[in-house]
């Protein structure tokens, strides 16, 4: 019987899991092996579980439009739950809280109207403006979705989304609610992202009318542990890897902490690009150019055990605009989505630090971050516990994925064009796509079906 080909995947997080998970299909002709460095597998999506509660320690958020996650979700046997959003949410600006909804009652869409006309925005020029960027993005609604930038990297200019926005009078969008959201769903500021990154971000996730909701009752953390559970007897957790070893232009295998070697026929590098630019140091330049335009923000995610909830009218969320004067960006409580990720009767929070507000609190121990958060939260919603049940601290060094204007379209053409220079090696992760939990997932999937086709069909790769 001949060998049976052999496949690395270095990083068993969102990315690597996706990948693995589809080479496991064809375990009885492949040989494969997950290497993860943290204690953990799942990575941004990781779930955690503490006195009965299911917490995501990172991602919290599914959409209907993730078809690669439905995907997984069908095949793993993880049901998911529609959940339309009309509890809305709540902004808080210039000293109190005002509510958001997507749509509801004639009441409900009046209290939002009366939100946006108490933001700087809503200037008849300000208007103008954000309802043409809004059409813009509509008019493009067939290219902008969660599973490829293919189809509108004609957006990805050089520019910033603050440099964008400058440029297309949205200022005052973005100087308070387009901030927010962008913060939210990038953990950077406007500066840092790039426009066409901010602009597919708004689309999927804010202004898309069919942007639903659609998340497993245990919420997304729960999502990653069946999905590592499907991988665990082909996963080597606590084990990072220090080099991806190529010889000759082709792959040879992977030398993890302590030395150990993996011989390897292919390698699916699925970590975050600074990750990969260390561990591969012998990629050709035109690879490792590109993956040093990649960069990452930090975040913290502060998740609270309660008994009643908190948040003002039954929110689900809660954001936090510039005149607040908070370095809180954001907290949700996921009940609205996720009602079994507690036990009955009780909620969470999950309180959202981002950028160089994270930057700040990454040093200091987790008792004072707690003792901080707490004290911080009670200011603006003073039915918060000083003792709640529990309090857990996750601390992301590299959360959002940050890239100048037009890097998306040099990741693109980087993996049709040289990365194929480099026999039986693969990428993955959120920056090699969209950087959101469907995106990385999309990378893992395509990594695995390039590299099965280039080992067990030998036609060479197959890049979309
Ligand atoms: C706080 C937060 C909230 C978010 N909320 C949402 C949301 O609601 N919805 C959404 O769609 N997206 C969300 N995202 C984004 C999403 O989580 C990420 O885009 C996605 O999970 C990234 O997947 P990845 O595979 O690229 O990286 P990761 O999931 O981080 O995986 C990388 C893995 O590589 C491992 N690794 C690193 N170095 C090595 C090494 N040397 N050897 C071996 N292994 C190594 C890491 O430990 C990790 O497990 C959120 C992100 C954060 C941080």
């Amino acid at each position: 019987m001949s060998k049976k080909p052999k496949v690395v995947v270095v990083g068993g997080g969102t990315s690597g899991l996706a990948a693995a998970y589809t080479l496991l299909k064809q375990k009885d002709k492949l040989d494969v092996i997950v290497l993860e460095a943290a204690a953990h597998p799942g990575g941004r999506m990781r779930g955690d579980e503490i006195n009965g509660y299911y917490i995501d320690t990172a991602a919290t958020m599914f959409l209907e439009s993730y078809d690669t996650v439905r995907g997984l979700a069908e095949d793993i046997g993880v049901p998911l739950k529609r959940v339309s959003r009309t509890k809305g949410g709540q902004v808080h600006s210039h000293g109190k809280f005002h509510p958001i909804f997507r749509g509801g009652s004639l009441k409900e869409r009046l209290l939002t109207a009366r939100t946006l006309l108490s933001f700087q925005m809503l200037s008849p020029k300000g208007i103008w403006q954000f309802l043409r960027f809004v059409k813009m993005l509509k008019s493009r609604r067939e290219d902008i979705t969660p599973e490829s930038p293919a189809r509108f990297l004609d957006l990805d200019t050089n520019q910033s989304f603050a440099d964008f926005a400058k440029a297309n009078s949205l200022e005052e969008f973005v100087d308070d609610l387009g901030q927010n959201d962008i913060n939210c769903f990038t953990a950077a500021n406007t500066d840092q992202i790039s426009a066409a990154c901010g602009m597919a971000l708004l689309w999927i996730f804010s202004f898309n009318p069919s942007s639903t909701l659609i998340v497993p009752e245990k919420g997304v953390g729960y999502f990653a542990t069946v999905l590592a559970q499907a991988c665990s007897e082909h996963t080597r957790l606590s084990t990072p890897v220090e080099r991806i070893v190529l010889e000759e232009g082709a792959v040879k295998g992977v030398i993890a902490k302590g030395g150990e070697f993996f011989e390897a026929d292919a390698v699916i590098c699925a970590t975050t690009a600074t990750v990969a630019s260390r561990i591969i140091p012998d990629l050709p330049s035109n690879i490792s150019s590109v993956l040093s335009r990649v960069n990452y923000t930090p975040a913290l995610n502060i998740v609270i055990g309660l008994g009643p909830d908190i948040l003002p009218d039954g929110a689900f969320a809660a954001t936090f605009s510039r005149s607040s004067g908070t370095w809180l960006s954001a907290v949700s409580n996921i009940k609205m989505w996720a009602p079994k990720a507690m036990p009955d009767g009780k909620h969470m929070l999950h309180v959202f630090v981002i950028a160089d507000r994270a930057e700040e609190l990454l040093p200091l121990s987790d008792s004072e971050i707690e003792k901080r958060v707490i004290a911080e939260v009670r200011r603006f919603l003073p039915a918060m516990p000083e003792q709640p049940e529990f309090v857990s601290v996750y601390r992301w060094k590299e959360a959002g994925c940050i890239y100048p204007g037009g890097t998306m379209k040099a990741i693109h053409q980087m993996r049709r064009q040289s990365l194929p220079s480099v026999k039986g090696l693969y990428l993955a992760g959120d920056y090699m796509n969209i950087p959101i939990t469907n995106g990385a997932m999309r990378s893992g999937v395509d990594a695995a079906e390039d590299c099965t086709s280039f080992l067990l069909h030998k036609r060479g790769d197959t890049i979309r």
